[in-house]
């Protein structure tokens, strides 16, 4: 007689929730874990998320904080915490049918706790109605009476002050009511996940769970087993949203086996020309727009930095508030000088940012950007908060050429596979100016190195490092933008 039992999995609400995402994806992180990529986009959630936890904390200055990584430890102390005088407590730990969960915030009122989970985001997600029933559903049953339970969010409308005051930064939601009968699924939810790890990898293909909410991180184990036939799918069709998903009905997995008298607009028919032909489509119309412009011809690009949490006073939470410019001047036909501003890390880098750009754009001649409105706006945000710089901003702004729209209504590449953004046209173009070979190469590592100059703690070498690095990659996204214009203006 065998009287082996079956494994019974330690569950944690992060675990339940990778489950509630996709069985396979819990499965993968407990049975083939050396598969996980974790991308930079979900460190960078992660560092947010805890960063945020961190501030609203700071909030309750007569909490006690559970610390340590000993869970089994943290459940004890927590209890010993409860025992006595009530006080807010973060980090609260319980364990109930063999899961352990961490609370971000109990706040003590008359007949119990009100228990608060911090997200760094602006609303309350769906999601988050999951982890906050589950939170709820397993404190409940390590006996904590449980008044209300509270999603504290991102209040986007909250303008820091300054002196480290943040008050006002979280907006506390009450979900109680929104949760109550999703708490009775969770002894289902548990026992599913168990049953889920007891067993073989689940056959899951890839699909919109991958996505939603999070980036899953086996999304490149997972992909491996799939073959992709489909080189150019009916997807690239600009805004053919629907259209492709009726070709997809119909069994197309490629454009160029798509009858041409299916593309009822202009545009889907220079894409699907172009990708059936397999060479680039450009309307002259591009060309002869840039030629009328006269010169001195300036290049701009910014970067900017979006925290949670606003770090300057007069900022919002995730304000777009930049850091860096990049301008190549051309004076006469390929007659090119090259300027840039980047931010010290060290204070509130608008004024700067905006005073040098000033001095660097002059007064004549059109300004180039790639995308329009993220610049305007942002220029337009420093003439609100400065404005004495106001006049001298709005003139730049009045002399804003945009290359997107001229590059979106005049040219197409089938390597472009429906996007126009420029790290998506340069290739195209002057293959010879690629991105790869930068320390940084797009605007979310640009983010990532400006918040590492920032740091009290980064050594002066690796900040020069970060600086050169940021320097050539803005230069490098203004000089693309001169090799599409010069490119546009040669098919004229
Ligand atoms: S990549 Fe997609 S299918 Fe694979 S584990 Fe993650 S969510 Fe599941």
């Amino acid at each position: 007689m065998n009287n082996t039992q079956p494994k019974r999995y330690g569950l944690s609400k992060s675990r339940i929730l990778l489950h509630r995402q996709c069985p396979k994806r819990l499965w993968l992180k407990i049975h083939r874990p050396e598969m996980e990529e974790v991308t930079d986009s979900n460190q960078t959630r992660f560092a947010t998320g805890t960063y945020v936890g961190e501030i609203a904390q700071q909030l309750y200055p007569d909490g006690v904080l559970i610390d340590g990584d000993d869970l089994g430890q943290a459940v004890i102390d927590t209890q010993a915490i409860l025992a006595g005088e009530k006080r807010p407590i973060f980090e609260a730990t319980f364990q109930a049918d063999g899961v352990l969960i961490r609370n971000d915030l109990l706040l003590p009122v008359k007949d119990g706790f009100r228990m608060v989970e911090v997200k760094s985001s602006t609303s309350v997600k769906d999601y988050h109605l999951t982890d906050a029933a589950i939170q709820s559903w397993i404190a409940e049953q390590a006996n904590l009476p449980v008044t209300r339970v509270e999603i504290a969010h991102i209040d986007n409308s909250f303008v820091y002050p300054g002196g480290g005051d943040y008050q006002g930064l979280l907006h506390y939601a009450d979900i109680t009511e929104q949760i109550s009968a999703m708490k009775a699924e969770v002894p289902d939810w548990i026992k599913a996940a168990r049953e889920t790890l007891s067993g073989d990898e689940p056959c899951i293909a890839p699909g919109i769970q991958c996505d939603t909410p999070f980036e899953c991180s086996f999304f490149a184990y997972c992909s491996l087993s799939v073959e992709s036939t489909d080189i150019y799918p009916p997807e690239v069709l600009p805004y053919g949203g629907t259209l492709a998903a009726t070709l997809r009905a119909e069994g197309y997995t490629d454009l160029r086996d798509v009858p041409e008298e299916r593309m009822e607009t202009w545009k889907h028919q220079r894409v699907w020309r172009a990708t059936k032909r397999g060479q680039a489509e450009l309307n002259p119309e591009a060309g002869k727009l840039i030629a009328a412009l006269p010169y001195p011809r300036y290049y701009i690009d910014f970067e900017t930095i979006n925290p949670a949490v606003p770090i300057w006073a007069g900022t919002r939470p995730y304000m777009q508030v930049p850091f860096q410019w990049s301008c190549h001047t051309e004076t006469a036909k390929d007659v090119i000088t090259h300027c840039a501003f980047l931010a010290d890390g060290q204070s509130d880098p608008r004024r700067s940012f905006a005073k040098s750009l000033i001095d660097a754009v002059g007064t004549d001649g059109p300004i180039f950007v790639y995308n329009a409105p993220f610049e305007r706006s942002r220029m337009q945000e420093i003439a609100e908060y400065y404005p004495d710089l106001a006049s001298a901003l709005q003139a730049a702004i009045d002399r804003i050429v945009d290359l997107l729209p001229i590059a979106r209504e005049n040219y197409y590449h089938p390597e472009m596979r429906g996007s126009w953004s420029i790290k998506s046209v340069l290739p195209t173009i002057a293959p010879d100016l690629a991105y790869d070979n930068l320390e940084v190469a797009n605007g979310g590592m640009a983010q990532e190195a400006f918040a590492e100059i920032m740091q009290p703690e980064t050594l002066p070498e690796r900040r020069q490092q970060l600086h050169n690095a940021l320097l050539l990659y803005c230069e490098r996204d203004t000089l693309a933008m001169v090799r599409i214009a010069h490119y546009f203006e040669g098919g004229a």
